[in-house]
């Protein structure tokens, strides 16, 4: 099940507009219900039918099959398999739209396709009745109006500009007109659905309603973070040493450069955390456990192990090896017990450095370590530009967590694992920009 976010209101409010433009910046699906209804009303006036006659308009149903096509994030309608999308869009087009609209055996042959695509997608859907009737459960509604006049306004611009004959009166007549027949018609009549947001854009432009629009849809969607709870680990003499190590070794590299930290309210403070970063220098892990102050864990090749005082100081530092390009199992788990046992795990998911700070090909152990451990992901990005030297200035960027319920799989599978991978990802190179 996607989002689902209904937009309705009356005719010319610049719905279909400010839907594109949301769902756009979202990347959302866009679904333009008048389409359909238009599909409708352009079928039965090339049958010559009376528009405003169900005993005319409902026989034809049975012979109409319409369907929505996305190209680039374009809607397609599809009237018996032909293109209708421009002449759908004409003027004497819209009132037969608003006739067969009234029709209830219209309205419910369009019901189930309406509900599928919902179904399926993260969609904003515009049209009258979506958040009274097609997605009574929407996330969000959203009700938006302007005055007629406005509305009038904007339509006659766009339609001379469309190179269409019409006048400004006629529109504003229209429009009166289609207000009147949406509002009063008995089967899913126009009005704002209880729960919905009401936004009169009539002195706003449409850049304004777009951001008002998408900060709506960003409240209501984005789950807040669930407070972490605070994973114990039990202090050690072992752990002590850690301390003590970590802070030893970290000493030269806060002398040598000039580490900034950013998105300090973002370090976890509590234990039990997967920490996803970039990777650009051997010292990263370092960088990382100071800002840290609960004990990390940290996934560290193989082949630093066979030094001996090397290997002691990792294991004091509760490094663990993993051996690159395997598909071993057994150190992934190791990490996710690690999590489990309070530690923050510190990992960077490329498997190893990049020179230029791109991220490099994305692996997918981060997303088996995140969802098998259940452990909300806090992602780190790690920024210098050029070559390092002496007082280098170099950014520790902490993002916000994700919650472990956004990356929590149904299933073990590729796709669950990329998907996982890919919002993690994501985040750190939000981190990167
Ligand atoms: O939104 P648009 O102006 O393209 O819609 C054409 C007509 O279809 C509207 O005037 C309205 O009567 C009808 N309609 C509807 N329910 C929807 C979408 C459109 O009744 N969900």
């Amino acid at each position: 099940m996607g989002i689902n976010c209904a937009l309705d209101g009356p005719s010319g409010a610049g719905k279909s507009t400010v839907a594109k433009a949301v769902a756009k910046e979202l990347g959302f699906v866009y679904v333009d219900t008048g389409a359909l209804y238009r599909a409708i009303g352009l079928y039965a006036a090339r049958q010559g039918a009376c528009t405003t006659s169900a005993q005319e308009v409902v026989p034809l149903l049975s012979d109409i099959n319409v369907e929505l096509k996305y190209n680039e994030g374009t809607q397609i309608v599809l009237l018996n398999g032909e293109d209708v999308s421009k002449a759908i869009r004409v003027n004497e087009i819209s009132m037969a739209a608003s006739n067969v609209s009234a029709i209830p055996e219209v309205r419910s042959f369009l019901l189930d396709l309406q509900r599928d695509i919902a179904a399926k997608n993260d969609i904003i859907m515009d049209g009258r009745d979506i958040g009274t009737v097609i997605l009574p459960n929407a996330d969000v509604k959203v009700f938006m109006t302007a005055s007629a006049e406005e509305r009038a306004d904007r339509r006659y611009k766009e339609l001379i500009e469309k190179g269409q004959d019409v006048t400004y009166d006629e529109i504003l007549n229209d429009i009166n007109q289609r207000d009147y027949n949406d509002s009063h018609r008995a089967t899913a009549p126009l009005k704002k659905a209880d729960d919905a947001i009401e936004l009169d854009t009539s002195n706003m432009s449409i850049d304004e309603v777009v951001e008002a629009i998408s900060n709506i849809i960003k409240e209501k969607t984005v789950k807040p973070v669930a407070p972490v709870e605070m994973k114990k680990v039990k202090w050690t003499l072992g752990l002590v040493l850690y301390a003590i190590v970590r802070f030893i070794v970290a000493i030269p590299v806060y002398i040598c450069f000039n580490i900034k930290i950013e998105g300090k309210e973002n370090i976890p403070h509590a234990g039990g955390m997967v920490v996803a970063s970039n990777h650009r220098t051997w010292f990263d892990p370092i960088m990382i456990g100071m800002c840290i102050i609960k004990p990390g864990a940290y996934m560290a090749k193989e082949e630093l192990f066979k030094n001996k005082l090397l290997g002691v100081l990792l294991k004091i530092l509760q490094a663990f090896p993993v051996s690159r390009g395997s598909a071993d199992r057994a150190p992934l788990d190791k990490a996710v017990d690690y999590v489990d046992r309070g530690f923050n795990l510190v990992l960077f998911p490329e498997g190893t450095r990049s020179k230029d700070g791109s991220l490099g090909k994305p692996k997918s152990g981060v997303a088996y370590v995140a969802s098998i451990s259940g452990a909300p992901v806090c992602p780190v990005g790690i920024l210098f530009e050029g070559k390092l030297r002496f007082r280098s200035k170099i950014t520790i960027r902490f993002g916000a967590p994700i919650s472990p319920d956004e990356i929590k799989i149904e299933k073990m599978s590729a796709r669950e694992m990329h998907k996982v991978r890919d919002r993690i990802y994501g985040a750190i190179g939000d981190l990167l920009k």
